[in-house]
């Protein structure tokens, strides 16, 4: 499958419907995330609004990151957003269905939409609540 292809089906998919959206109370961690330029909005306990490219991220994210370790998640934040913002890539593991993310290098605008909820969920791992921008 063409990744561009990949990448279509699986942001649709997700956006349509997102996994584990909703509210985890108590959660072990929480964030606010909003990107000014496209309007996304999140609250990670995975909660949020925004376009199909943010929501299909945070899907992604909730999926990939249960059941792991705060390490765990970190490197696997890390790496994707380098995945996101570098123009060549190479993952240092396999991350499945998050290379369908890689996708998004085809929309420079949208990078910023599929990073917002790593960037968030980074900083909820840094602090007990946390708010952040893309800006
Ligand atoms: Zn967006």
């Amino acid at each position: 499958m063409e990744l561009s292809d990949l990448y279509r089906q699986v942001i649709l998919d997700h956006n349509k419907s997102p996994r584990n959206f909703g509210r985890l109370v108590p959660a072990d961690a929480e964030a606010d995330g909003y990107n000014p330029l496209c309007g996304d909005r999140l609250e990670l306990r995975f909660d949020g609004s925004g376009c199909a490219i943010s929501v299909a991220s945070a899907s992604l994210m909730s999926e990939a990151v249960a059941g792991h370790t705060r390490a765990e998640i970190e490197s696997l934040s890390q790496q994707v957003i380098q995945m996101l913002t570098q123009t060549s890539f190479t993952p240092k593991r396999d991350l499945g269905k998050l290379m369908a993310l890689a996708g998004v290098h085809e929309f420079p605008a949208r990078v910023k939409c599929a990073s917002l909820c790593w960037h968030t969920l980074l900083a909820a791992l840094a602090q007990a609540h946390a708010t952040v921008s893309t800006e």
